[in-house]
């Protein structure tokens, strides 16, 4: 099922997201989507209605350096344990919505990544026990500026600020994690789109399973909490007037303008 998060003319709602791309139907689920969802009966065409961000964590746990590629690429080695680091649940938005280039940076960066969407309170999970406590799968884009990440050693302002945590279109909770491509595509100002980052989320060196089980073991995670498992080569910055995409094959497209403030 396809778990969306929509504004429509009655209100923001929740809903299953059905159909073919390009005609798909909203079906409004009661309540929120954790465990069995059930319908109210309302439904929209979903060009009709605004889609956001599919979940409103209360945090968003990143692991850094999660494909050896892009550690080399970071000109460093790819570490044995996973790196964590948080976003605020204020950076994030929904698809559609402008990425806001603070003007203390001068170098904003895109980081396509596959994120976990967390089903139920959890704590110590063992990796192979980690689809239990799962409710699906999204896109995400780990924005990051890249000269504040540099400049402070740890990265709490550089990938902390609002509008830096692109989430969307829609949480998949049949989606299978390991070995999807996962593509960067950047719009120009020239109107030339250009793959950026094209890799498979095989290649992270840690699982899903296994970030869980080390996210787990620190903190406990709660129901629509967010955890972004890395991002693969071919980093790079965006500026204002163009547009990023970042797509999961058989998951979907998250593409947001970017702006200066
Ligand atoms: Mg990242």
């Amino acid at each position: 099922m396809r778990l969306g998060r929509l504004a429509t003319r009655d209100g923001v709602v929740f809903a299953a997201i059905e159909g073919e791309s390009g005609a798909e139907t909203a079906r409004e689920i009661a309540e929120h989507p954790f465990g069995t969802p059930t319908f109210t009966g309302r439904t929209w065409p979903l060009a009709d209605v605004r889609v956001l961000a599919p979940i409103l964590a209360t945090k968003v746990i990143c692991i850094g350096k999660n494909y050896a590629a892009h550690a080399a690429e970071m000109g460093t080695e790819a570490p044995a344990d996973p790196v964590i680091f948080m976003k605020p649940n204020t950076a994030i938005i929904g698809p559609e919505a402008p990425i806001v280039r603070p003007p203390s940076s001068d170098r904003v960066d895109y980081e396509g990544e596959l994120a976990v969407v967390i089903g139920r309170p959890c704590k110590d999970v063992r990796a192979g026990d980690a689809a239990a406590s799962i409710l699906g799968y999204t896109v995400a884009n780990d924005v990051t500026a890249r000269d504040q990440q540099k400049i402070d050693g740890q990265w709490t302002r550089a990938k902390g600020y609002d509008t830096f945590c692109p989430l969307g279109p829609w949480i998949d909770t049949d989606f299978d994690p390991s070995d999807a491509v996962i593509r960067t595509e950047l719009i120009g100002l020239d109107g030339q789109t250009t793959v950026k980052q094209q890799s498979r989320t095989s290649l992270m060196l840690h699982s899903v399973g296994e970030i869980v089980e080390w996210v787990s073991r620190v903190m406990t995670l709660l129901p629509g909490d967010v955890i972004l498992t890395g991002t693969p080569e071919g980093i790079g910055p965006m500026v204002a007037g163009e547009r990023v995409s970042v797509t999961i094959e058989g998951l979907g497209t998250l593409s947001n303008p970017v702006v200066d403030k």
